[in-house]
C-alpha cells in the first residue's frame, strides 16, 4: 500500500474518518503553500475539529425538531413593533438561557411567535446548546407514551438533557387531569435546568380555564414565571400583510 494509502487506513483506525477522506488534498495544499510542519499539523488538527463540530451542530439540530428553518436574520425586527432592535440582539445574546431565563412570547396567530422562537433555538443550537422544539399536543404525547414507545423515552430523555426547551402553542387543546400532571412534573424537572420558551395565543390568565385545573395551572405558572420575560407580540399578521394575492396591490373596494 502507498504511503498516502497508509496514513489514510490509519487515519480511519483512530476515527479521524473525515481527514482521512482530505488528507490529500490537505497534503496538496501544503505543498503548493510551502507551509511549516507545524502549520501543516495544525491545519489538519482544526479541520478535524471543526468537521466534527459541524456534524454535532447538524445532530443537535436533528434533535431539536424545528418544525421549518428559519434563523433570526429572517427575522425582520422592523415588522415586529413590540420588541425593539435592542431588546431583540439581547435576546440573541443568548445569556438568560444561561441564567435559566423563561421566555413567554404571546400574541395572535401569524405574528412570529413561532419563527422567533425557532430563530433563537437554531442561534442556541449553533453556539452549542442542546435544543427541543414541541408542539404542545407533540409534547403531552411523549409525555402519555413515554413508558410505552422507545421513540417517546428517547425524545424524553432529550427534552431532559437539553438546555432549551420550545413549547409551542401552549393550551391550543383541552388538557385532562392526567395530563396537566404529567406536563406539571415536566416543568418541575425542566425548570432548574433549562430555560423554556413558551408561545401561546392566549394569555397566561386564561391558560387555567384550558387545563381544566386551575391549582395546577397555578403551580405551573409560577414555575415558569419566576423567571421570565413575557413579550406580547401584538400587531398585524404578518402572513396576512405579505400575502400574496389574487387582486394584487388593487384592493377590493366593496
Ligand atoms: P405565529 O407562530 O405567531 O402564529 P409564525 O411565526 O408562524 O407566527 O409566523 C407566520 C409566518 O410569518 C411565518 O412564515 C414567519 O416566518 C413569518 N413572519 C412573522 N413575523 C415575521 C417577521 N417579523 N419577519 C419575518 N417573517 C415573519
Ligand atoms: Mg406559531
Amino acid at each position: 500500500m502507498s504511503q498516502l494509502g497508509q496514513v489514510q487506513e490509519l487515519l480511519k483506525s483512530l476515527r479521524l474518518t473525515e481527514t482521512s477522506h482530505a488528507i490529500p488534498r490537505l497534503i496538496k495544499d501544503a505543498e503548493v503553500n510551502n507551509v511549516s510542519y507545524t502549520t501543516f499539523l495544525l491545519d489538519i488538527l482544526k479541520f478535524e475539529k471543526n468537521c466534527r463540530e459541524e456534524k454535532l451542530i447538524e445532530k443537535h439540530l436533528k434533535w431539536a425538531t424545528f418544525p421549518f428553518h428559519k434563523t433570526l436574520n429572517e427575522f425582520d425586527i422592523a415588522e415586529q413593533e413590540s420588541l425593539s432592535k435592542r431588546q431583540f440582539n439581547q435576546l440573541k445574546e443568548l445569556t438568560w438561557t444561561e441564567q435559566l431565563y423563561n421566555l413567554i412570547l404571546l400574541g395572535p396567530p401569524g405574528v412570529g411567535k413561532t419563527h422567533l422562537a425557532v430563530g433563537l433555538g437554531i442561534e442556541a443550537v449553533q453556539r452549542g446548546y442542546k435544543v427541543i422544539f414541541a408542539s404542545m399536543g407533540d409534547l403531552i404525547h411523549t409525555l402519555k407514551t413515554e413508558e410505552i414507545t422507545r421513540k417517546s423515552q428517547t425524545r424524553m430523555k432529550r427534552i431532559k438533557k437539553a438546555d432549551l426547551v420550545i413549547i409551542d402553542d401552549l393550551m391550543f387543546m383541552a388538557m385532562d387531569q392526567k395530563e396537566a400532571n404529567l406536563f406539571f412534573h415536566l416543568i418541575n424537572d425542566l425548570y432548574n435546568n433549562a430555560s423554556i420558551i413558551i408561545t401561546s395565543n392566549k394569555a397566561p390568565s386564561d391558560w387555567g380555564e384550558l387545563m381544566g385545573d386551575p391549582s395546577i395551572t397555578t403551580a405551573i405558572l409560577d414555575r415558569i414565571i419566576h423567571r421570565a420575560e413575557v413579550i406580547h407580540m401584538n400587531g398585524d399578521s404578518y402572513r396576512m400583510k405579505h400575502r400574496t394575492s389574487i387582486f394584487g396591490s388593487e384592493s377590493v373596494q366593496n
